[in-house]
């Protein structure tokens, strides 16, 4: 299996294969022109560092296609040394945005930017589009796609599941890590390079990098390399080296040098991920949707633990496994990256560790817990029995939980189940979410001892998983407030058939409800009740609107009000109507 986002049981992307128009701004799509294309292509970049490495990959595939076009890139001046490496572009530098070291700073840099390019375009309106900006694509969510991802989609790139950010090195960048090595006695390939800095609330603490240093050291005979800004302070730990004030070029000099990387949900993991270097990112902040900011590369781990906890920082433990996982798996991480089998990408996050075992979770919030001690000698079936970690599951909060279906004999593993399933004789399927974390979590037996991994459920999964098998989301229920939810599904063919089939879905969300008039929208934009809030909801009314879905706002507005009535959500009830009755006006007088 690849991890494409084109497997079957996503639902299709929202966003057609044609033109589309953004706030008034054409947007650019590959389909629509020929390798001869000579018209202006405008990048407004993300002010971030990982934003600037994310739109090179973009700006690229794009230098690469089409070759005789204008590429018109605004940019951050703080990256000057990066963008000027891009070649055959024209820069415009905004104003710079807010710094971490300096505090100073514009919140948003990009106001003038728009400004000149739409007057640009009304005088050429047939040769320029934009082609990179920050459109936030309504299904975004839904999909669990990166930035990357969904403006490369929206453009009609399809990288398919190997988007990766592009970082421009040259060969004094390799020269300058080759002295750097030498001066400090570092071995290529058999250091860590640790990226400790970055905004205060995104940072992870000083004493637990240095913890992770010893540990590294210790036990991987690896030798940390620290690249950071003084500020930060010296560290004196056995086999430290620091270099501080270095260039970008310089650092992805030492990136491509370095066997194992360590950062926060900041740049330099953005640029690591260019490389095929094992990394981990440590999520520290709980305001960013970790998936849609994540370093895009399949050689990451992301410990995003601190969402599930008091304590935001993750624990040293954890990191310190998932560090172990990516380096002692370093040559076939690919595959040791457990696929989650409800939508079948792998499971990049870490929610914790148990000792030697990490709890994974997928995009879509399935959590898989795999078992890796190798059994020291043959387990009988009763020892086998005893060594199953369900105890060691970590609770989820919300309506994650184990399933069980109410109209089976207990079912013994993931397997036996779908092939219940696919029997073709069941019409409905009730599935009742143990809130209590007690019920039986179902397993799959791999056939390879011990190390069977166990899932726990959360709501997109199991509709993902549902889906997969042919069932569609009828309604849900709990009967009273102390039992559990019951999901009733249906076989897909059936709700198509079912006259007026569109009775409503009120699908539990964090402490609210969203009520749908047909359960099979749920997760066509409306994802993630653990990671959204019902204030996300308002987004996708703003996104669907710059784009022109009239209607499509409109319905998701009315959705946003009965969540969560408030000021907000009414007025952008009220804008999405206006802009349906005006526009349809204009569409109709022309
Ligand atoms: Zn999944």
């Amino acid at each position: 299996m690849t991890e494409s986002l084109d497997q079957g049981n996503l639902p299709l992307p929202m966003i057609p294969q044609n033109r589309l128009v953004w706030n008034g701004f054409p947007l650019f799509h590959v389909d629509r022109f020929g390798k001869e294309f000579s018209g202006s292509l405008y990048f407004v970049l993300g002010q971030g560092l990982g934003d600037h490495v994310n739109g090179f990959r973009i700006l690229h595939e794009l230098q690469g296609r089409f070759s005789g076009a204008q590429f018109i890139v605004y940019a951050d001046k703080r990256w000057e040394e990066l963008v000027l490496r891009m070649g055959r572009i024209e820069v415009r530098w905004y104003p710079t945005a807010l710094d971490p070291r300096s505090g100073k700073g514009t919140n948003d840099p990009y106001v003038q930017a728009h400004e000149t390019i739409r007057k640009e375009m009304t005088s050429h309106p047939e040769e320029a589009f934009l082609a990179y900006d920050h459109f936030p694509m309504p299904d975004r969510h839904a999909r669990g796609e990166t930035t990357l991802e969904a403006i490369s989609r929206t453009i009609g790139l399809d990288f398919r599941g190997k988007a990766r950010p592009f970082l421009p090195v040259e060969e004094k960048d390799g020269a300058f890590a080759d002295r750097f090595l030498r001066e400090k006695g570092l071995e290529r390939g058999a250091f860590a390079l640790l990226a400790p800095f970055s905004w205060p609330n995104k940072r992870w603490s000083r004493e637990r990098f240095s913890l992770l240093i010893d540990a590294l050291y210790q036990k991987h005979k690896l030798r940390s390399l620290l690249v950071a800004y003084p500020e930060l302070g010296s560290f004196e730990n056995p086999g430290v080296v620091m270099a501080y004030d270095l260039s970008l070029g310089q650092i992805g000099g030492l990136l491509s040098r370095s066997g194992l990387f360590v950062g926060l949900d900041s740049g330099p993991s953005h640029m690591a991920a260019a490389f095929d270097l094992p990394m981990v990112v440590i999520f520290v902040e709980r305001h960013t949707i970790p998936f849609e900011v994540r370093a895009l590369s399949p050689f990451a781990l992301h410990v995003v633990e601190g969402f599930e906890r008091q304590d935001r920082e993750p624990p040293t433990e954890t990191v310190c496994e998932a560090v172990s996982f990516v380096w002692q798996n370093r040559k076939n991480l690919k595959e040791e990256i457990p696929l989650c089998p409800a939508c079948g990408r792998a499971a990049h996050y870490v929610m914790g560790a148990i000792s030697e075992d990490l709890d994974f979770m997928c995009v879509c919030g399935m959590k898989i817990h795999s078992e890796r001690r190798e059994p020291k000698f043959p387990l009988s079936a009763s020892q086998k029995e005893s060594f199953l970690p369900v105890s060691h599951l970590i609770t989820m909060p919300s309506f994650s939980a184990p399933i069980i279906l109410s109209d089976m004999n207990s079912p013994s593993s993931l397997g036996d189940l779908e092939a219940d399933l696919e029997k073709g004789d069941r019409e409905t399927v009730e599935v009742r979410m143990d809130l209590e974390e007690s019920g039986p979590v179902l397993s799959v037996n791999t056939g390879k001892g011990v190390s069977a991994p166990f899932f726990r459920w959360s709501q997109d999964a199991l509709i993902l998983w549902m889906r997969k098998q042919g069932f569609v989301l009828k309604w849900v229920e709990q009967k009273s407030e102390r039992e559990d939810w019951i999901y009733r599904f249906v076989k897909d063919k059936d709700e198509m058939q079912e006259q007026g089939g569109n009775s409503p879905v009120r699908i539990p969300w964090s402490d609210g409800f969203l009520r749908l008039s047909n359960g099979s929208d749920y997760l066509r934009w409306y994802s993630f009740e653990k990671w959204s809030s019902f204030s996300d909801l308002v987004g996708i009314v703003k996104s669907l609107s710059a784009l022109g879905y009239d209607r499509e706002a409109v319905e998701v507005a009315w959705v946003a009000v009965r969540a969560k009535l408030s000021s907000r959500s009414l007025r952008w009830f009220g804008k999405a109507l206006y802009y349906r009755v005006v526009r349809r006006q204009q569409t109709s007088c022309m």
